[in-house]
């Protein structure tokens, strides 16, 4: 059975909201170049801010990740839900910072997850080799505040 991907951006996490708008934008490029659908999510950092409370200093890959991961996939399995889509994965998987074992163990707790490793077959460079071709904006830190400290690189 194929899929029909319907892309949905939500990253309360990522601070300024311009920050936000900027990397929106550029999944837009992707989308426009496959032809998907796309959908945005409100960006809520007051809310995101509140669910990684006390774990501000942890360093990028600690406790305040998981906690991100799961605010961001709780929203998502929200949306697929409204959406009348019966199973959603995260793009998370493909970077080489962020561990796909926590992110699965994350997302198995919400109905309809679907266990998808983008750093397989070489996602990574693919990945990299992709925004070339489509001339994308590729980020310097994760995304919150927090990660834009230099020794979380
Ligand atoms: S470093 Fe990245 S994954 Fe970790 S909390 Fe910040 S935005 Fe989320």
């Amino acid at each position: 059975m194929g899929w029909l991907p319907v892309l949905y951006y939500t990253n309360s996490n990522i601070w300024p909201e311009a920050e936000y708008d900027k990397r929106h934008a550029e999944l837009a490029k992707v989308a426009d170049h496959y032809g998907l659908e796309l959908y945005k999510g409100s960006w809520d950092h007051a809310a995101w801010l509140e669910a990684v409370k006390g774990h501000e200093a942890d360093k990028e890959g600690q406790g305040r990740c998981a906690l991100c991961f799961a605010f961001n996939l709780s929203r998502a399995a929200a949306a697929a839900k409204e959406l009348g889509i019966g199973h959603f994965t995260t793009t998370l998987t493909v970077s080489r910072f962020k561990k796909s074992a926590t992110i699965f163990a994350v997302g198995d707790a919400f109905e309809g997850f679907e266990e998808i490793d983008f750093k397989k077959k070489d996602g990574f460079n693919r990945s990299i080799q992709l925004s070339k071709e489509l001339g994308l904006y590729r980020q310097e830190y994760c995304g919150c505040e927090f990660s834009m400290r230099r020794d979380d690189a």
